[in-house]
């Protein structure tokens, strides 16, 4: 479970950017663990912190991250991972090999990954953001 920046902004300011709290909300949208219910209970995913609506012409022809419905984890009317358990949809949530730890929030590395196209012997700088 990570805490993000903006993680930060819901807890102090009550929102972020144009999103704000119309009731309370369980913060968190980077996080891993072990399911405990349905076809993968018992194993260990990286969680895909958000859910398309997949049926949107965005969703099918464009890249499910351009949504207009897509809701987060921790955001607007949406929990998140901040508590013991959560329900979170099969198809967001990403097996992890034995060996591998699953409390690194893998969601976001795979993604910074693969927005940068990133690949295997390339040189990358990481930089915190602030
Ligand atoms: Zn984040
Ligand atoms: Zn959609």
């Amino acid at each position: 479970m990570g805490i993000c920046g903006s993680d930060l902004h819901w807890w102090a300011e009550g929102g972020i950017g144009d999103a704000g709290l119309a009731s309370p909300l369980v913060l968190g949208h980077e996080f891993a663990g072990t399911v405990v219910e349905g076809p993968l209970a018992g194993r260990r995913v990286a969680a895909d912190p958000s859910i398309p609506c997949g049926a949107c012409d965005r969703c099918r022809e464009v890249s499910h991250n351009l949504c207009p419905t897509v809701r987060h984890a921790g955001h607007g009317a949406t929990d998140g991972a901040l508590g013991e358990l959560m329900a979170w949809p099969d198809r967001c949530l990403f097996p992890v090999p034995a060996g591998m730890s699953a409390t690194y929030p893998l969601a976001e590395t795979a993604e910074a990954f693969r927005t940068a196209e990133a690949r295997t012997g390339m040189k990358v700088i990481v930089t915190p953001d602030r």
